[in-house]
């Protein structure tokens, strides 16, 4: 199995280093060739109207949104969760329109505001998973097909999944806890021989 990380800005080295103690081969991806063989895909975090900016420049986003929508896995990690969603708040970035979600950018406040907390996680068992915010966006609106795998103690969904597709307001590979990336990797399609 080969899975690509957006690498164009952000802590994409962080999910490759996940990814690799999982014994999975992660590429960077920064040109739309680098997909040809990937079976999946993760959006890091980081500056979301730069990724979409560099995504543009680079041609990256009509080949991403095509084979999201022919069902390779997609993850978006905060900045990654902007680019996955139907629409947000703001006018900038404009959004790959995938999954089902309206976000709004930075709605838990500024750069001081960023915090962690432990999540429940119920898919993942009682275990509670430690969550890193950092000027994290905040899902406004649920679709019909979106699951919320995690929520904030006051009900807020951190995490959401529509089929092939994951979103995380917060930041599983700054944490050593690999069970947000397991469960990414069980949502790339398995190939017939
Ligand atoms: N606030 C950033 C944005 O709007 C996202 C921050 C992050 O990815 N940690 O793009």
């Amino acid at each position: 199995m080969e899975v690509g990380v957006l690498a164009v800005q952000g802590d994409f080295a962080e999910h490759i280093a996940t990814l690799k103690g999982l014994g999975v081969e992660a590429r960077e991806v920064k040109l739309p060739q680098h997909l040809d063989s990937v079976e999946g895909l993760i959006i890091p975090g980081g500056e979301s109207t730069t990724l979409s900016r560099l995504m543009t420049l680079y041609d990256l986003r009509e080949p991403v949104r095509s084979m999201a929508a022919k069902g390779m896995a997609l993850w978006g990690t905060c900045a990654g969760m902007i680019m996955l969603a139907m629409e947000i708040t703001e006018e900038d970035p404009v959004p790959l329109g995938l999954m089902d979600i309206g976000v709004h950018r930075n709605a838990y406040g500024r750069q001081v505001d960023s915090f962690e907390q432990d999540l429940s996680v119920p898919c993942f068992g009682s275990e509670p998973f430690h969550g890193v915010f950092i000027r994290a966006p905040m899902v406004n609106r649920l679709g019909e097909g979106v699951e919320v795998l995690a929520s904030l103690p006051d009900g807020e969904p951190v995490a959401v999944q529509q089929d092939n597709l994951m979103a995380t307001s917060f930041h599983p590979e700054l944490t050593n806890d690999p069970r947000f990336h397991r469960h990414f990797l069980d949502l790339v399609p398995v190939v017939a021989n």
